[in-house]
C-alpha cells in the first residue's frame, strides 16, 4: 500500500461536479479579477471567521505584508514572531524593513511561549506575530494581554488553522488582524496561490483594500504607493466551493489525528522516545499537519519511505540558521528549542481524503519501524 504525504488531486476529485461548476461560471461571465466571486467569497470567509471583513490577496505572504504595511511598521520597527515557524512569517516583517525578533516555543505546544515574549520588548516594537503551527492555536489570552499592556498590534498568522478554535472562538479574529493562505496544501486551499486578511478593524480594512489594488480605490486615482495583490474571481469560486466542506474536511482530519494518538499514544507499545502532539485543553486545532517527534528522525523517515508512506518534515531548519537571514548573525544554539524541533519532528501522511485503512497502514508501518 503507497500512502502520499497529502493527496491533493483527490480534494478536486471529491467536488469535482462542484469545481467545474464554478469554473464554467467564471470563465463564461467574462470578468476574472475583482468582481463579484471575490465579493461573495470575502463576505462568506469573514462570516466563517466571525470578523467584520475580509480582504482577498495574492498569497498568505502578502496578507501579513500588506497588514504590516497598513499598520505603518517599517524599518526601525521590531515585530516579535516565534523562533519556529515557517520563513514566510518572518519575511513579511522583513518585506517592511522592520526587524523580525524571535522568540523560543513552549516544547510541549511547539507555539509561541508567551512567558518569553516580554523579556525581548523594546521601544521599537510595534506587533506581536503568533503563528498557529500546525493547525493549534498559540495561547492567545496571555499575548493579547502582554500586548495590550505594551500598546502593542497582535497579527495572528492563520495560514495553517483556517477553522481552529482557541477557548470557543475562532482563529483569525482572535487579535487586530490576522493574515490566511490558500496555498493549494491549507485546510483551505485554492487551485493555486491564494491569501486573506480578515480584521475587526474598519480603518486597516479600508487600507488593505488601498494597498492591494496600487494604492487605488477608484480607477487611476492612486492614493498611495500600492501593491499588485489581487485574489483572482476563479481561485475565489474554487475557494466557495471547499470553504462549505471545511467544517466536515476538518472533522475528518481530527479522526485520523485521534487514532494515530490513540493507537500510538502511552502503553501501545515500548516506544518511549516518540513524542506526539499535545493537545491543550483549550484549544480545537485543526491538524493542518500531524507532527511526531522521533530522536532518530531520519532513519524513521527513511523506514517509511521504504513501506511506501510519504513523510514531510515542517521544517528542517529554523529562519535564524538560513542563509536569508545570515545577516542576524545567528549561530547554532541561540534558540536551542526551534533547534531541538528542527532535528526531531516528522510529519505523518494526513487530511480529509484519507481513508481508515490508509491510517490503519500507518499506524501498523510506525509500529513496525518506530523504538
Ligand atoms: C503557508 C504559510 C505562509 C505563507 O503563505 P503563502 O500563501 O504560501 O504565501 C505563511 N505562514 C505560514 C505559517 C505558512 O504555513
Amino acid at each position: 500500500m503507497n500512502i502520499p504525504f497529502l493527496d491533493l488531486k483527490a480534494t478536486y476529485l471529491e467536488l469535482k461536479a462542484e469545481m467545474d461548476a464554478a469554473y464554467q461560471r467564471v470563465m463564461n461571465s467574462g470578468w476574472y479579477l475583482l468582481g463579484r466571486e471575490l465579493e461573495a467569497f470575502e463576505a462568506e470567509f469573514a462570516e466563517y471567521c466571525g470578523v467584520k471583513h475580509c480582504i482577498g490577496v495574492a498569497n498568505g505572504l502578502d496578507a501579513l505584508h500588506l497588514i504590516l504595511r497598513a499598520f505603518d511598521i517599517g524599518p526601525g520597527d521590531e515585530v516579535i514572531v516565534p523562533a519556529n515557524t515557517y520563513i514566510a512569517t518572518w519575511l513579511a516583517v522583513s518585506q517592511c524593513g522592520a526587524l523580525p525578533v524571535p522568540v523560543e516555543p513552549d516544547q510541549r505546544t511547539y507555539n509561541i511561549d508567551p512567558a518569553l515574549i516580554e523579556k525581548v520588548i523594546t521601544p521599537r516594537t510595534k506587533a506581536i506575530m503568533p503563528v498557529h503551527l500546525y493547525g493549534q492555536p498559540a495561547d492567545m489570552d496571555p499575548i493579547l494581554e502582554i500586548a495590550a499592556r505594551h500598546g502593542l498590534k497582535v497579527i495572528e498568522d492563520n495560514a495553517q488553522a483556517h477553522g481552529a478554535r482557541y477557548k470557543g472562538r475562532r482563529t483569525g479574529g482572535l487579535g487586530h488582524a490576522a493574515g490566511n493562505s490558500f496555498y493549494p496544501g491549507k485546510n483551505l486551499g485554492a487551485f493555486g496561490d491564494g491569501g486573506a486578511v480578515t480584521t475587526n478593524d474598519d480603518t486597516l480594512a479600508d487600507r488593505i483594500r488601498l494597498l492591494r489594488n496600487y494604492g487605488s480605490k477608484i480607477k487611476y486615482y492612486n492614493d498611495e504607493k500600492g501593491f499588485n495583490s489581487r485574489l483572482d474571481e476563479l481561485q475565489a469560486a474554487f475557494l466557495r466551493v471547499k470553504l462549505t466542506k471545511l467544517d466536515e474536511w476538518n472533522e475528518r482530519r481530527r479522526r485520523i489525528a485521534a487514532f494515530y494518538i490513540q493507537k500510538l499514544g502511552v502503553g501501545s507499545t515500548e516506544r518511549s522516545e516518540l513524542v506526539l502532539p499535545l493537545v491543550a485543553s483549550w484549544t480545537e486545532p485543526v491538524w493542518h499537519l500531524f507532527v511526531i517527534r522521533h530522536p532518530q528522525r531520519d532513519e524513521l523517515q527513511n523506514k517509511l519511505m521504504a513501506a511506501g508512506i510519504g513523510t514531510l518534515i515542517h521544517y528542517p531548519f529554523p529562519p535564524h540558521l538560513t542563509s536569508a537571514y545570515r545577516e542576524m548573525g545567528s549561530h547554532a544554539g541561540a534558540f536551542p528549542v526551534a533547534e531541538e524541533l528542527a532535528r526531531t519532528v516528522l510529519s505523518l501522511p494526513i487530511g480529509p481524503q484519507m481513508s481508515h485503512e490508509q491510517a490503519h497502514h500507518v499506524i501498523q508501518s510506525m509500529k513496525a519501524v518506530a523504538r
